[in-house]
């Protein structure tokens, strides 16, 4: 009996508190319709239950802020703001990177400065060269007009190698970075664009991982098509199912962040098999070689990434010191971007590579 009516004093005071805490959700939604949206930053403890993902954090949230707020709130100072502008920074990378790719294929008068502050393209050149190929008259010219014959897809007139695996990369990535970019910046609006924009934003990282296997598979195992449809359909399809498990609700909570993070890495690692194949395929060549370099700085860079992700340092070291700058997922953000942009440049090593011996 005691039991029962200590249970009934406890249930008493919760019902109390959710009252309070429901009376001063419907006093912010009738300023919100009188138009009187007050800016405010909660505190984690006053969240509901759905927007509670790092206890870590325990300030600077923006709750259930009218759309436009949330929208604009990409210029004011939020637990979010750094999140937003991390990956709205490499999607404005990935964006110049492409421009400056399209001019370099229409004019070579950009080559002097195009991907030459990131990688040189053009001083791989000589080694993507096989040694008795019918290009190496082609080879005899000046450092220009090299990178002219490889933008020009034409080597030697004999087969044109597409650039649009490479594309398809860059679209995916930026897909993923603006994805993310959002769900930061508007999940905050309701319940509904919690659920919504996290799904996005997974969503977007499994398309990223599938588009970045595309490049150098194709690149990789051009003259091997075989192998190039089977790995390919592999990673769709694993993409594929890796969009519809996280499209779960359930699985977009911070219970699940150890399930999500195994699932991307899982994705991600499950490169090493066609990898290691190239590799054999085309053991002695050097841009091959250079290229798995940058991919295994790329799966550092990931790794690492995912590491702060799931372990949530340094804010769990010092809650609420990392608040607005210098927590995990603005850290795991940055490595996600240095990731992308490694295996960018992997990727026109070996579609360079492919476009200096396109018969197979
Ligand atoms: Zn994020």
């Amino acid at each position: 009996m005691e039991e029962v009516r200590m249970g009934g004093g406890a249930n008493n005071i919760f019902r109390r508190k959710s009252k309070k805490v429901k009376n001063s959700w419907k006093k912010e939604e009738m300023k919100k319709k009188e138009g009187l949206f007050v800016k405010r930053l909660l505190k984690y403890e006053a969240l509901p239950d759905y927007m509670k993902d790092n206890e870590f954090i325990l300030d600077h949230y923006r709750c259930e802020w009218p759309l436009k707020h949330a929208f604009l709130s990409v210029f004011s100072l939020h637990n979010e703001t750094l999140n937003v502008w991390t990956h709205l920074g490499g999607f404005m990378v990935f964006f110049i990177l492409t421009v400056l790719s399209f001019m370099e294929t229409t004019t070579s008068e950009f080559q002097g400065f195009s991907f030459g502050f990131f990688f040189s393209r053009s001083h791989l050149a000589p080694l993507m060269m096989p040694n008795n190929s019918a290009l190496s008259q082609d080879l005899k010219v000046t450092h220009g007009q090299q990178v002219l014959i490889f933008d020009t897809k034409r080597v030697s007139g004999k087969e044109e190698i597409p650039r649009w695996p490479c594309f398809v990369f860059v679209v995916g990535a930026m897909g993923c970075l603006v994805c993310s970019s959002l769900s930061h910046l508007l999940a905050c609006h309701s319940r509904r664009f919690n659920l919504f924009f996290w799904r996005l934003d997974y969503a977007g990282i499994s398309l990223m991982i599938v588009s970045s296997f595309v490049p150098p598979i194709y690149y990789a195992f051009y003259c091997h098509p075989n192998f190039r449809s089977l790995y390919l359909t592999s990673i769709t399809v694993l993409g594929i199912f890796a969009i519809i498990t996280l499209l779960a609700p359930g699985l977009s909570t911070a219970r699940f962040r150890y399930f999500r993070a195994s699932l991307f890495l899982a994705m991600g690692f499950s490169g090493v098999i066609p990898a290691t194949h190239a590799v054999v395929l085309h053991w002695g060549h050097k841009p091959i070689f250079i290229s798995l370099a940058y991919e295994l700085v790329m799966a550092v860079f990931y790794a690492t990434g995912v590491g702060f992700y799931v372990s949530r340092i340094p804010e769990r070291w010092k809650p609420g010191a990392f608040d607005i700058a210098g927590h995990s997922h603005q850290i795991f953000h940055v490595f996600v971007v240095a990731g992308a942009l490694t295996h960018y440049a992997a990727t026109l090593v070996i579609m360079d590579w492919r476009m200096g011996s396109p018969m197979c």
